[in-house]
């Protein structure tokens, strides 16, 4: 059974159409890598799993149960409460990692579990420093953000997300805003959870991480995806002249 899975999304903004009937599903325990041209809509899709987005219609069904219940019209209607238990269960990392400034790496990873999980101190202290200790930073809990690079900080920002203990993380263009030199240790972070059994969806032009971690990659383009496989079927021998395009862009 899958752990997360998207029914028939669509979204729309304004007149624009930008997610046409998305179906995924990501068993527990996959890596799944999310591949499309800037634009195809990658974003929006991650964003609409975790409701920071509202999807214009389809379902999503987190560990088999369905977010929402549909009104009289057949409109899905989501409850403040829901949606604020979704988002816990569904972490994402972004390309900007936005720690606090004026707190210190262990505070940072400590603050959503005391204010949205009500642990106690010393409950998210502890649990702060596991997953801290997880990513290669145990040594770094005092130190501001500002002094840490920013492949430092973004491991902060996943310890952050894994604190909070969710059932799935979405990463989204995670390394994109770092230095090529420091791009390597997150991907090795986020390599890491993969192995140890967490359900990922990523999405990465990172194309070598890609074939390396990946389960299974999905090609999106212009809000639908057109093709997915493995990493063979995708980055090797893809069908589709859509995915042939892409690739060639990439090397
Ligand atoms: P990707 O992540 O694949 O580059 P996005 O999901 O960010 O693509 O964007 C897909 C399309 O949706 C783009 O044309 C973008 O301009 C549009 N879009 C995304 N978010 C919004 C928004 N909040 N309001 C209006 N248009 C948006
Ligand atoms: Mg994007």
């Amino acid at each position: 059974m899958s752990m997360i899975a998207a029914r028939n999304i669509h979204k729309s903004f304004q007149s624009q159409d930008v997610l046409k009937g998305v179906d995924l599903d990501i068993g527990k325990g996959e890596t799944v890598v999310l591949l499309g041209a800037s634009g195809s809509g990658k974003s929006t899709l991650l964003r609409c799993l975790n409701f920071l987005e509202m999807p214009t219609s389809g379902e999503v069904c987190l560990d088999g149960k369905r977010v929402g219940t549909p009104d009289a019209g057949g409109r899905m209607r989501y409850s403040e409460t829901e949606l604020c238990q979704l988002r816990q269960r569904v972490g994402m990392v972004f390309q900007q990692f936005n720690l606090f400034p004026h707190l210190t790496v262990e505070w940072n990873v400590m603050i959503a579990q005391r204010k949205v999980l009500g642990r106690s101190e010393a409950q998210a202290r502890e649990r702060a420093r596991y997953y801290l200790e997880k990513v290669g930073l145990a040594e770094k809990i005092n130190e501001y953000p500002a002094r840490l690079s920013g492949g430092q900080q973004q491991r902060v920002a996943i310890a952050r997300s894994l604190a909070m203990e969710p059932d799935v993380m979405l990463f989204d263009e995670a390394t994109s805003a770092l230095d090529p030199e420091l791009v390597g240790e997150v991907l090795q972070t986020m390599k890491n959870l993969s192995g140890e059994g967490m359900t990922m969806l990523i999405v990465t032009h990172e194309l070598g991480f890609a074939y390396n971690v990946a389960h299974r990659i999905v090609f999106l383009h212009e809000g639908t995806i057109i093709e997915e496989g493995t990493p063979d079927e995708i980055l090797v021998h893809p069908k589709s002249e859509r995915t042939k395009a892409f690739l060639r862009g990439h090397t």
